[in-house]
Order: C-alpha cells, then structure tokens, then sequence
C-alpha cells in the first residue's frame, strides 16, 4: 500500500511541533521571557503564590467555597487546570480537586522545603507553583489536589473564554477494524492524532457496556473515536493506516475475534469522509493487493459510547502483545 498524499493535500511540516494534550490543548513548555512578561502582570498575591511557591492562608482564597460550574485555569498562562466536576469540600482550608483537568495539564515535583517530602504541582505549560498533591482524597482516585486559589482564574460554564484557555481545532473520524485495543493503541501514536478512545457505535441501545456488546446481540462495533489536528495529519493518512491495522476481507471478526461486534467498519461524519473512504475503498480494491472483496462497511456516524475505562490505553497499560500491525 502507498502512503502518497494526493496532489495538494500536503501538509506544512514544521521543525518545532506543538506539544497537543490528549484533551487537544497546546501544552508546549513557554519559555522563561514569556513567562517573566505574563508574571509582571499578576497582582503581588498571585506572583508570589505562582513565582515563588508561595502558600495563601487557609480558608482565604476567593475560590475555597465556589460550587459554580466550570473550569479553573492558570491564572498565568491561561491553561485549564481542574473543572468544578472534580472539586471537593476537604475542610483543610484550601479549594480541592481529586483529579486534574488532563493529567497532562498539571506536572508533579517533588519538594522536600520545610522538612518535609511533599509532591508539588505546577502548571505544565507555565511552570506556575499550584500548591500540592495528596494521597488522602475521596474515590474514585484517592488523591487530593490542594490548591491555592491566587494561582487559578474561574471561568462559568458558557463563559466565552480567552484564547489561551480554548482547546486547538480538532476533527474526529470513527474507525471499527476488530478488537479496539490494538486498533487504539496505534492511532494514538499516529502524529498529529491527538486522541484515540476505545468504544462501541452503531448498535441499537444507548449506553452498553461490554458485556452487552457481547452478550446480548445489541448491533454494536467496536470502534475507536480518533481526534486528530487537522493541520498534522490527513483524513486520507487516516484512513491508510486504518487499512493497514486489519484485514478489510474478514466479514464480522478479526485473527481469533468473531461476531458482529468485530465488523470492519468507518462511521464518517460529513459527506467528505463518505466520499474519500469509498474512494479509497475502490482504490485499494482495484490495486489487487488484498486477497478478496473489501467487507467493509461505511455508514453515517451514531452515537459513541465510550468503553469501560479498563479498556482505555489496555495496551499500553497491560504491555499486552498485540495482533495489530504498527501502521506508522
Ligand atoms: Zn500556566
């Protein structure tokens, strides 16, 4: 299979990449002027608490007792940090969260000032001080996030936020090609894929778990919801290594899977996405390189349900082997 862009579809590459969090914003380290130019404009609390890993007083912070809804970003750089879905009454005294925004957002330190071993986290595009990280929090982590309320800025839901706290433009694509272990596994490490989520589409019930998908015949696939940068990386590129990571011959399994929850399948979300799949489709039909006729389906997208999070990155986390070749 040839992995040639069609003419004019090719991409700027750059020798700098942007760092893309998995929640798709850009996280790339700023660098020391950039930041000394945003820090001289916080008020004197927030540069000592973010500057200089300063502690506010407990129960003082403005944000301690906030039950609005929203997200809490850096009150330097703007990034979104923790979101009110996460936040907890801890009684310590300072606003707490059991889980960050992204993990990605939130870089962990370790700090042994004042006689003690203590994880600090700091902001992972600014390297702003946030307070400090537990491992006394509720369920269903464990930990609590102690934060200094000068080093966050609140946004309410609906709030039109500033540039700096908005994710980059994404697009999504859907791709059912057997097992979504190994078919996730790889397009997260597809450049320019941003995220890759293992779940089930196309079926007939609303939320089902997997065990329905098995066992009771709900007409779900396995499918793997891929968010890509569009400016990285091509739908077309997309689709090339979709085709490379299984076998569009196999009707309803994949190597040792089968029934229908196995099915080949693109769930496209625009008249485009139906158009180049068939055309690749055709394409890869008419180069004889494939053994049989192509089964794959091509339906307009339905509803995603994202799988049990077990089954989220179960490659990378189990260091399982997988039947899926590396498409990149
Ligand atoms: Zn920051």
């Amino acid at each position: 299979m040839t992995h040639d862009e069609p003419e004019g579809s090719e991409l700027p590459v750059s020798d700098n990449p942007r760092i893309i969090s998995r929640s798709a914003y850009d996280i790339t380290p700023l660098s020391e002027e950039r930041v000394r130019e945003l820090a001289s404009r916080l008020d004197p609390e927030a540069y000592r608490v973010t500057q200089k890993a300063g502690t506010e007083p407990p129960f003082c912070g403005n944000l301690l007792d906030n039950k609005k809804e929203g997200i809490y970003c850096c009150v330097v750089c703007g990034l979104p940090l923790f979101s009110s879905e996460h936040k907890f009454t801890s009684g310590t005294g300072w606003p707490s969260f059991y889980r960050e925004f992204d993990p990605q957002h939130v870089r962990r330190v370790e700090d042994r000032s004042h006689g003690m071993v203590r994880t600090e986290i700091e902001c992972a595009r600014c390297g702003a001080h946030l307070g400090h990280v537990f491992d006394d929090g509720p369920k269903p982590t464990g930990e609590r996030h102690c934060l200094n309320s000068a080093s966050l800025v609140f946004y309410e839901k609906g709030a039109e936020l500033p540039p700096e706290s908005r994710p980059i433009k994404t697009e999504v694509a859907y791709f059912a090609g057997g097992c979504f272990w190994g078919i996730e596994h790889y397009f997260q490490k597809g450049p320019g894929v941003i995220n890759a989520v293992s779940g089930y589409m196309q079926g007939n019930t609303e939320n089902p778990t997997y065990k329905d998908v098995c066992y009771k015949d709900t007409g779900h696939a396995e499918t793997v919801m891929v968010v890509y940068d569009p400016t990285r990386i091509t739908y077309r590129r997309l689709l090339e290594a979709f085709f490379d990571m299984h076998d569009p011959t196999q009707l309803n399994r994949q190597g040792p899977d089968v029934g229908t929850q196995y099915r080949s399948g693109i769930w496209y979300v625009s008249e485009e996405q139906r158009e180049q799949a068939e055309a690749y489709i055709r394409q890869l039909q008419e180069s004889g390189k494939l053994r049989g006729p192509i089964v794959t389906q091509v339906e307009r997208a339905k509803t995603f349900w994202p799988a049990e999070d077990y089954h989220q990155d179960y490659i990378a986390k189990t260091g399982r082997a997988c039947h899926v070749k590396d498409p990149w």
